[in-house]
């Protein structure tokens, strides 16, 4: 029984599939948070190198990937696509399950298909040093690791209730070089003014972010980087979609139902968008999201105008949103927990060609322990989503008597969230209920925007 399908280094994707052209309808614009116009591209120079502002855009279908990147893209891509006979029989499912695994990387997910080419177009663009935030280090390492690779800078806000907690991460970073800075710090305005009201503060993703962005935005050699939501990120995450549909034809086989699990939505656009292009081409293929109940941005939010940050210094954005200063309970998928979502995601839910879904945490460890136990390798608490998504699809085609072919996207490994898995084996961990009173207070502070 074969287990996984490989490519060889000569099958990694050329190009990346940029599914703006393909979109539903045109893009919504992105408006600058202090003039309340859309942006233009000169708005967005101090902050990003032209490459990306362009890609961030662009109308061409195909992308092609710079060699500089698929040289390095050769370390740990093609990533091997699994069939999961093992769960399929603890299951006993007539379903077939196969996932892409993305945490063959070095850093340990998807997200350096991301930072490896930011960090090129920062390169070729002169930039000298990249000013980035993480929350629990899953991006911070992964930009860390691209910047080494081109010879960058790199200074991290590390949000600091993970950088005392956390250290695993942080030493990865310092590893390759980078800069850590517990976030708020003394570094900027942003942490200033925060250590000036409340010098024990622990810190959020929201600050981190606009110290970063300001960092960025007072020095002429340093640019800002994000690892989720916008365009050109999902673009980059492709490269795990276009490499699943050969290794499907290798199997023999082609999905009737695409998962991912959703926090920004990158790993899913990555996985999904190259399988939405067929889907626009008429075949019948379902996709889903798989997000946290404590943070249902596609299942609960609105589908708005709204900031991309809680400091209101990013640029408002149309997507679905818990509202900006929504602040999720403090889950172990840490990277699930972001008010909004990415653009184009959202506008692919609102037309209904994405089906979303949420999960309790509770529920996920479950499904991640069944992996683990079955098919050995151990998740990252974020990916734990898409595995739920997965085995509720195949006990359904169990319950239906039906065969059906599953693909999930794998987005990362659990070697650095252990703390996590104890904190379940020992009864700490609890489900949240959807905070919908705090939803309904964070929806009221909505931007006014015109357009
Ligand atoms: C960051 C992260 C996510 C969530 O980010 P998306 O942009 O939604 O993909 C999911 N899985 C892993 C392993 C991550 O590190």
């Amino acid at each position: 029984m074969q287990t996984k399908y490989l490519l060889g280094e000569n099958q990694i994707p050329t190009h990346w599939y940029n599914i703006i052209p393909d979109m539903p309808g045109a893009l919504a614009p992105v408006i600058h948070p202090g003039t309340n116009q859309p942006v233009t591209p000169n708005d967005l120079l101090p902050l990003f190198p032209m490459g990306l502002i362009e890609q961030e855009v662009s109308q061409e279908r195909w992308i092609k990937i710079p060699d500089e990147v698929r040289e390095i893209y050769r370390i740990w891509r093609p990533s091997p696509l699994f069939r999961a006979h093992r769960l399929e029989k603890a299951l006993g499912t007539p379903a077939k399950i196969y996932y892409k695994y993305e945490g063959v990387s070095p850093a340990g997910s998807h997200k350096p298909n991301t930072a490896i080419p930011q960090a090129y177009y920062n390169k070729i663009a002169g930039t000298k040093r990249i000013a980035t935030e993480t929350g629990a280090g899953q991006w911070g390492s992964s930009m860390a690791l691209a910047a080494k690779m081109f010879g960058l800078e790199c200074t991290v806000y590390m949000v600091k209730v993970s950088f005392t907690q956390k250290p695993y991460r942080k030493s990865m970073m310092q590893l390759w070089g980078a800069e850590v800075i517990a976030s708020p710090s003394d570094r900027t305005n942003a942490g200033r003014a925060i250590l000036a009201k409340d010098p024990a503060n622990q810190g959020s993703l929201g600050i981190a972010i606009s110290e970063a962005v300001e960092d960025a935005a007072t020095h002429e050699d340093t640019r800002y980087a994000l690892g989720s939501v916008l365009n050109h990120v999902c673009t980059h995450q492709t490269v795990i979609g276009l490499e699943a549909k050969e290794q499907l034809k290798l199997a023999g086989d082609y999905p009737d139902v695409v998962i991912g699990c959703h926090g920004g939505g990158s790993n899913f656009a990555g996985i999904a968008f190259p399988f939405l292009a067929d889907k626009a081409a008429g075949k019948a293929v379902r996709v889903l999201a798989v997000e946290p109940t404590s943070c249902p941005t596609l299942t609960k939010g609105v589908y708005a105008f709204d900031y991309g940050d809680t400091g209101k210094m990013a640029p408002i954005v149309r997507m679905y949103t818990l509202g900006h200063d929504f602040m999720p309970p403090g889950i172990h998928a840490g990277g699930l927990r972001y008010h909004g979502a990415s653009p184009l995601v959202s506008q692919l839910v609102h037309a209904g060609l994405v089906e979303a879904r949420a999960v309790g945490q509770l529920a996920c460890f479950e499904a991640a322990v069944q992996f683990a136990r079955t098919e050995a390798i151990i998740p990252a608490p974020e990916s734990s989503h898409a595995i739920r998504g997965a085995i509720d699809e195949a006990l359904r085609a169990k319950e239906e008597g039906k065969e059906r072919t599953i693909l999930f996207n794998l987005s990362g490994h659990g070697h650095v969230d252990m703390a996590a898995y104890d904190a379940y084996f020992s009864g700490q961990l609890e489900d949240f209920e959807y905070p919908a009173e705090k939803v309904k207070e964070s929806l009221a502070h909505l931007p006014k925007v015109s357009f």
